[in-house]
């Protein structure tokens, strides 16, 4: 067996996206149920499913009835659908079960307003929903005028400290996200730092350097790299990680597509690219294994440590 193969048992996945997802006409490369299939056969331990639009909860509770080994939680992602900013939202999110909260992706405000990939997968689709008001005037901030943090966004955080949730920081400017990693800090909230390298977050070295010293943990996701993407790159993605240290990485597939592969094959590319850029075996076990059961709050697994 190969030593990415080998990386994959026992790894958790904290970011991919399933079925349906905008759209039923958005294909997916495999059935949710196919994916969780093919994650067990990998020997994975688990994976966490988002969306942009609704909770994945019901999903991920089922998903996870289907394998005893597999691990699978539903998240809930702070866009307009489920209410934006809404601390109610999230305790529902908490009370079915679902483990990860991420703020406002494609709703996200970013001053100037920044294109979105999603947004604009939604343009054609959605008849009520004016792509360039959602990222302009409708736009979600989490800070106030005077740069603090909204105190709505203070009670999602008493919510999730009270139901255990992680914080991820959806497409948030790293300036606000830093802001959010110091509140979590503060309150015993877990914080990860979504796609630091993509182009819809694109944080610097020093802002995740610093939200690592507030205990965050930094995700790097692999699709940014694929061919219809075409916004990241691998060696970019690896100079980060030797920049902050694996010890506060996280590696995820975001993978959900039908042109990319299924989720658990992007992160064994993603794996098998890291090494081969010269990371060691131990620091992407730490980034696939340890780093993401502990930014889940989960106790860690005996594993497959190469
Ligand atoms: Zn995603």
């Amino acid at each position: 067996m190969k030593v990415e193969d080998v990386l994959l048992q026992g790894a958790l996945d904290l970011h991919a996206h399933g079925h349906p997802e905008f759209t039923v006409r958005r294909r997916p490369r495999v059935s949710n149920v196919e994916w969780a299939r093919l994650a067990a056969a990998a020997g994975m331990r688990g994976f966490v499913m988002k969306s942009h639009v609704w909770p994945t909860v019901q999903v991920a509770a089922t998903l996870a009835g289907l394998s005893p080994e597999l691990e699978v939680f539903g998240s809930i992602t702070l866009n307009p659908p489920v209410g934006g900013l809404s601390p109610t939202a999230v305790e529902f999110a908490g009370q079915m079960g679902a483990k990860v909260v991420w703020m406002p992706t494609w709703s996200a405000r970013h001053v100037p307003p920044k294109s979105s990939i999603t947004l604009e997968r939604m343009r054609p689709l959605m008849s009520t929903l004016d792509p360039d008001r959602a990222a302009g005037q409708d736009a979600i901030s989490i800070l106030a005028d005077d740069g603090s943090l909204r105190p709505v966004v203070g009670e999602i955080l008493a919510v999730c400290r009270a139901y255990d949730l992680t914080v991820a920081s959806g497409h948030l400017p790293p300036a606000a996200s830093i802001v959010l990693a110091r509140a979590a800090h503060e309150a015993g909230v877990r914080f990860v730092l979504t796609h630091a390298c993509s182009g819809s977050v694109d944080a610097s070295i020093e802002q995740q350097q610093e939200i690592a010293g507030l205990g965050g943990f930094i995700e790097h996701v692999f699709i940014s790299c694929m061919p219809m993407h075409q916004r990241g790159d691998p060696r970019k993605i690896a100079a980060a990680i030797e920049a902050v240290g694996p010890e506060h990485c996280v590696l995820a597939s975001d993978a959900g597509e039908s042109w990319n592969p299924p989720a658990p094959e992007v992160l064994r590319m993603f794996i098998a690219s890291m090494l081969a850029l010269g990371l060691s075996e131990d620091a992407v076990y730490l980034m696939t294994h340890e780093n993401p059961a502990r930014a889940l709050g989960l106790p860690e697994r005996p594993g497959s440590a190469t």
